[in-house]
């Protein structure tokens, strides 16, 4: 069976310190999961180089948690995709809500972000969700609709591979997740689109709220490639067992 993957997004929740005491901890731990499970942990910028130095050797890949639209150039502040993939990154997370919230990111940016990451050598992990205001009105496919677009246009000449993570915003940090009947209607209407419109390898994932209260019932839907983690990525027991709940 495919392994899934599980990506442990530790937003600015640990510091550069804690972020290497955790990887040095439990490096044996993380390593053990990758026999069932592809592992990615996701540190804030300064703990990317040092981490994938640590884990050099390992199959537990490391992934950024945003990238600068841009090349290079006069961007103060911002990161390019080359240097993520020169520090030892393979993936970087892109279109977070709270990215889009914080920086103002439009759809066209986030295709942005995907081509200057393919063109890196990334996987870009891309984020995709409606508001609880849009959920309420029936938007979400429209709001879907229209952040995937720009992103399949973007991908019609590549071969590269890209992970889709649908994270309604109103599941993020809430432990609420969406209703059973609703999350699967919503996981096939994007299957069916990327299957109808990317040409490039995809795999579907979902975040939000994922913990050890809402695995068992997440895990009941077959078509989730994935999960993206945040707050139950901190502490490893929590996250070690959420990646092993088929062991
Ligand atoms: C996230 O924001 O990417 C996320 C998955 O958060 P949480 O698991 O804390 O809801």
């Amino acid at each position: 069976m495919k392994k899934k993957v599980f990506i442990a997004n530790w937003k600015m929740n640990k510091s550069f310190t804690a972020s290497l005491e955790f990887c040095t901890t439990h490096k044996q731990d993380l390593q053990q999961l990758t026999a069932t499970a592809e592992i990615v942990i996701a540190p804030s910028f300064p703990a990317l180089f040092p981490i994938a130095h640590l884990l050099k050797g390992t199959v537990i890949r490391i992934s950024a948690q945003t990238c600068s639209i841009h090349e290079k150039g006069p961007y103060t502040g911002q990161v390019d995709a080359l240097s993520l993939k020169q520090v030892g990154c393979d993936y970087a997370i892109i279109g977070h809500s709270e990215q889009r919230r914080d920086t103002h990111l439009t759809n066209d940016d986030v295709a942005k972000q995907v081509r200057r990451l393919v063109s890196s050598g990334l996987q870009p992990i891309i984020c995709i969700g409606e508001s609880k205001q849009e959920f309420n009105q029936h938007l979400s496919k429209t709001v879907l609709e229209r952040q995937l677009n720009p992103i399949i246009i973007t991908m019609q000449l590549s071969q590269q591979p890209i992970i889709i993570a649908y994270e309604p915003l109103w599941a993020i940090g809430t432990g609420i997740i969406p209703q059973h009947d609703y999350l699967e209607d919503i996981m096939r209407w994007i299957i069916q689109k990327l299957q109808r419109e990317l040409q490039s390898p995809w795999r579907l994932i979902y975040g939000g709220s994922v913990n050890l209260d809402t695995i068992t019932s997440l895990k009941t839907l077959p078509m989730i490639d994935g999960f993206l983690v945040g707050d139950a990525s901190l502490d490893f027991q929590k996250f070690e067992k959420i990646v092993s709940w088929e062991n």
